[in-house]
């Protein structure tokens, strides 16, 4: 063989090799993405020959088992994390969350997706919320793209994926979310302009809503009114007592995640480090957050605050 047919045999056929594969397994994908789904809906709720499964199955149906509220909870806590350190808007980062939840509400998905899925929804919530330039300055796709090298997934999913969020959803990005829901409160004057410290606490809770999904099982209404409570009634040694009962559950909630929450940071657990970088030195000394490891490299701490 002369090195000119080695040549023409690495670099053309390589590459068409490779558009190949990438095909074959962007289909693999799709295919795989409805079949799996269809095929776990009927292994999840009646399981045929019980006795007869194997073993080898089971420890199969584990690996493809559909996305529960724990591992939401987890990873909204690490799409967090990655969205807040990406530098995007706070109301980016709760529209990409709430297009994560009302897609895992219409399609189910099993554990193995999550990332991309997660990845899709930040993709389309900074392309509609954020500006051409920002997006640009701090490097949003250069640094989504990144992370497939942790995972099975390249951005050719996440651009397959995007398309099936967007048609499940029925192409409805803008939906009302906690945050939005309080902005149009404040405008409308049914809550009272607050000092900067308790402003931060609110969207400190604020926040919080999106790390829970249980959340979503209260009226959004009296979250906003627990949320109003907490950042400027509240007092450390208050019993819930007196509370209207559909106010006490989101606030017992509320106080139970904070608690948890601050262990973690104390215990030098990182998965809501954001929280603190973010919202820790603003907030009133009731809430404010302690975290164990005061240094931090972390884009938000990184920059200086603007005096
Ligand atoms: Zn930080």
């Amino acid at each position: 063989m002369t090195s000119s047919t080695l040549k023409r045999c690495m670099s053309p056929m390589g590459t068409e090799d490779g558009k190949r594969v990438k095909r074959d397994s962007l289909s693999k994908l799709t295919d795989k993405f409805m079949v799996v789904r269809g095929r776990l809906h009927q292994l999840s709720s009646s399981s045929p020959n019980k006795e007869n499964v194997p073993p080898k199955e089971s420890t199969k149906k584990r690996r493809f088992r559909v996305v529960n509220v724990e591992d939401r909870n987890y990873y909204v806590g690490a799409l967090y994390t990655l969205t807040t350190n990406l530098g995007l808007l706070s109301e980016t980062i709760h529209i990409a969350i709430d297009l994560l939840d009302r897609f895992l509400i219409v399609q189910p998905i099993t554990i193995q997706w999550l990332e991309v899925v997660s990845i899709a929804c930040i993709w389309i919530a900074s392309k509609f919320n954020e500006t051409q330039a920002n997006l640009e300055k701090l490097r949003v796709k250069q640094i989504l793209q990144q992370r497939d090298r942790k995972g099975n997934w390249s951005w050719h999913h996440v651009l397959v994926i995007e398309c099936q969020i967007l048609k499940r959803l029925s192409f409805r990005i803008i939906h009302p979310t906690m945050l939005s829901r309080y902005q149009r409160q404040v405008a409308d004057g049914k809550i009272s302009q607050l000092d900067q410290a308790h402003t931060a606490d609110a969207h400190y809770f604020l926040d919080l809503t999106l790390l829970d999904a249980t959340f979503h099982t209260f009226k959004p209404l009296d979250v906003l009114e627990a949320i109003s409570f907490l950042s400027t009634k509240f007092q450390p040694d208050q019993s819930f007592d007196e509370l209207e009962s559909r106010l006490r559950e989101p606030i017992t909630r509320f106080f139970f995640l904070h608690l948890k929450i601050q262990q973690e940071l104390l215990d030098g657990n990182k998965l809501h480090k954001a929280l603190h970088c973010k919202h820790g030195d603003m907030m009133s000394t009731t809430w404010q957050l302690k975290a164990a490891n005061i240094e931090c490299a972390c884009r938000l701490c990184a920059v200086p605050a603007v005096a």
